[in-house]
This record gives C-alpha cells, sequence and structure tokens, in this order.
C-alpha cells in the first residue's frame, strides 16, 4: 500500500482520471511533480502560474458543508445561474443554508436569448423562479461572462450591496461560474498576482479569493453537480446540441392537436389536446425539429431515432424517452431540462418526453 498523494497547494488527492473533480493532474504533470517534489493539482498550478481559476465540482456532502460554512459567516452571497437552464441552477435550500445573508441572483448567458429580450421582464421572472425555490434575493443581475455584457454592472452592484463583508459566489457546476469570475479576475486585475486562497475549516478545497474595493475579498467555491442535467446523459459529440453556443433563434410551428416534434432523439413534444395554435421552440439552433402525427410518433421514433432523428447519432447510443403530461391553465414554457423549452397556449394538454431522470416541467413563461 502506497501513501495517496495530496497536492501541496490545496491538499486534494491527487488522481489522473477526472478533470472535473479536485486534484486532477495530467499523468505527466504528475510524474514531473514527483521528480521535483513540488506536486501540485492542474487547477492549482494554473492558479499560481497564470491566476486563472479552472472549475471544479464536490459532492453534494462537501458542497452542503461548504454552504453552511457560509452561514456562519457575515457575507453577501452570489448565486450564479444559467439563464438558458434555471432548472436545472437551482440549489435545494440554499437560502436556509446561507443564513441571514443577502443572496443576490445573477443570470448568465444572457447572450444566448433571443436579442428582442426585455431585461425588466427577464429579471421578474427569474426573481419569481428563485422565489419558487425560496429564495429572497436582495437583486437580480442579467449579464454574459462570455461575451462581458454587463460583467461591469455587476462589479458596482456587488460593490453596492457587500458593503463591509466577503462575497461567496455560488452555483452548480456549467452555469458559467468560472468564466465570470475570470473575467472579474482580468477587470480588477492592474497587477498580477491578484488571487489568493484560503479554506473554510474541516474542508480539503482551497477557495480562491480576489480582493474588492472595499477591502474584502470575493471568494469563489466549487460548484455543485446536478445530477439531472442532461449534459450528464450524454457524450461529447452530443453535448454540443444541447449546450447552445450562439444565440438561440426561436423557431414557431403552427400545431393542431395530435401533432408531435421532435427534438432530435433527445426530447419529443406532443400536442394532445387543443385548438390550433402557435408554439415557439428555445433550443440549441443546430437541434434538429421533426414533425410528425401523435399517432405514428412511437412507429417512429422506434424506426429513425439515431439515424434521421440525431443527436444522439447511432442507434446504439439512443436513450429510450419518458412522457411527463400537463395540463396547462396559463401561457407557460414546458422545460425539458437542460435541452431547452416550447412555450404552450393556456387551456391545452400537452406532453414533454426525456430520457429518464431528466427533468420535464411547466413554468410561467419567460418571453
Ligand atoms: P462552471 O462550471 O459554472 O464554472 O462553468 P464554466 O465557466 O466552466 O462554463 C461552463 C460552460 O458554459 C462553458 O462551455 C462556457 O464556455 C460556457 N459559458 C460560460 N459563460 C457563458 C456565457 O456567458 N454565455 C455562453 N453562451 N456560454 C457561457
Amino acid at each position: 500500500e502506497t501513501e495517496p498523494l495530496i497536492c501541496i497547494g490545496c491538499g486534494a488527492q491527487i488522481q489522473t482520471t477526472d478533470p472535473d473533480s479536485p486534484g486532477y493532474t495530467p499523468k505527466g504533470a504528475l510524474a514531473k511533480g514527483m521528480e521535483t517534489g513540488e506536486l501540485y493539482c492542474q487547477r492549482c498550478f494554473r492558479l499560481r502560474h497564470y491566476n486563472e481559476i479552472q472549475p471544479v465540482s464536490v459532492s453534494d456532502d462537501e458542497f452542503l458543508n461548504l454552504l453552511s460554512q457560509i452561514g456562519t459567516t457575515n457575507s453577501l452571497v452570489v448565486y450564479v445561474v444559467d439563464i438558458f437552464d434555471v432548472n436545472g441552477s437551482l440549489i435545494p435550500g440554499l437560502q436556509r443554508f446561507v443564513g441571514d445573508n443577502p443572496v443576490l441572483v445573477v443570470g448568465n448567458k444572457v447572450d444566448l436569448l433571443p436579442a428582442s429580450f426585455k431585461p425588466k421582464k427577464v429579471k421578474d421572472w427569474l426573481r419569481q423562479m428563485v422565489n419558487r425555490a425560496g429564495i429572497r434575493p436582495v437583486g437580480v443581475e442579467l449579464v454574459s461572462a462570455r461575451t462581458n455584457q454587463s460583467v461591469d454592472d455587476l462589479l458596482k452592484v456587488i460593490n453596492q450591496n457587500a458593503r463591509n463583508r466577503d462575497v461567496y459566489v455560488v452555483g452548480v457546476t456549467n452555469v458559467g461560474k468560472s468564466t465570470l469570475i475570470n473575467q472579474i479576475i482580468h477587470q480588477s486585475s492592474g497587477e498580477e498576482q491578484v488571487i489568493t486562497t484560503s479554506k473554510f475549516p474541516g474542508t480539503t478545497l482551497d477557495l480562491i479569493k480576489i480582493p474588492l474595493d472595499n477591502g474584502h475579498d470575493l471568494v469563489d467555491t466549487p460548484g455543485i453537480i446536478h445530477a439531472s442535467q442532461m449534459a450528464h446523459y450524454l457524450n461529447s459529440h452530443d453535448l454540443k446540441y444541447v449546450s447552445p453556443q450562439k444565440r438561440i433563434k426561436p423557431r414557431s410551428y403552427q400545431l393542431n392537436a395530435e401533432q408531435t416534434l421532435f427534438l432530435g432523439a433527445l426530447g419529443r413534444f406532443d400536442y394532445v389536446s387543443g385548438t390550433k395554435a402557435g408554439f415557439t421552440v428555445y433550443v440549441d439552433n443546430n437541434l434538429m425539429i421533426h414533425r410528425t402525427k401523435l399517432e405514428n410518433a412511437d412507429a417512429f421514433f422506434e424506426k429513425h431515432a439515431g439515424e434521421l432523428l440525431t443527436p444522439p447519432v447511432g442507434a446504439e447510443n439512443v436513450i429510450p424517452l419518458q412522457r411527463h403530461e400537463f395540463k396547462v391553465t396559463d401561457t407557460s414554457d414546458l422545460v425539458i431540462e437542460g435541452l431547452g423549452w416550447i412555450t404552450v397556449p393556456k387551456g391545452s394538454v400537452v406532453s414533454g418526453w426525456a430520457p429518464k431522470g431528466v427533468a420535464v416541467l411547466i413554468r410561467k413563461s419567460m418571453f
């Protein structure tokens, strides 16, 4: 038995298999580190040498431990969500864990929304979404970490709300928290080495600190993996259809009752009953949408999934879809978590299909 190798930066156990988990070190770097006796995980190495943070994720338990420790501090909590996947960004019990500390909600990836979106309306909508999850935010901001849109406004709002407190940034994986923090670092760094690290007692992972104008720190925390994200069910080739890279061009369809839309072979939407109406689909622009009759839909999927209907590519990669039916009283969005959403008129019955484990739900319409 050999002793586990430990990163001298953060104390995480060194591993060479999962780049997204603590302690990841490429095999080559491991050999070199053993030689020199300076063994850093990839994340700490980049942090030391490039002042750049990489995303890292932890288990639910570790994450909840971190969150409840935030509750013992006097701080502002900045909660980052993916505006394209709000449901997949929710952290159950967040408000309870952070105690009396104020929460500022940041909707990231607004560059994906259609150009015509009304920021005020989307902010109000996002506030309602997080209210439902038990969070009472002191503010809601919309940004794009990728294009840098409104990141300077966000920094102003953070500074206003932080007063004499530290700021903790939290979020599940994939919401763009690391990209956002790297933007903040670039905006706030005149000199090199703006970053320092610290640990909460009883945790192994380093927390990354960036100095703020108020003399306190902005602290990055690891992301938690949200198990029901569509991303976990797909290989990297298929994944690119799920997380849109470009501004979404909504696609509209006039549907009669008993018509079906396939979203590749990853999702399916049935208009079960209601009068002829318009439906708008918000998914990645490259995802193929195919219309059929509801009565033929099962057989169509059976025959064409993986071939005409992609992604996934290849019949052997096709995942069976599960059906979820809804009676809709108000104009709503039917959400297939991680894949996108379809607007649904009031007074209709619809069903949404997704791989088992991927949430399908009805929410108040975003637009
Ligand atoms: P983290 O796990 O929350 O730290 O997320 P990352 O910063 O690693 O980002 C996850 C994915 O979202 C990456 O593919 C990023 O390129 C992408 N991403 C991050 N911010 C934005 C954004 O503002 N707009 C868009 N379109 N994509 C983003």
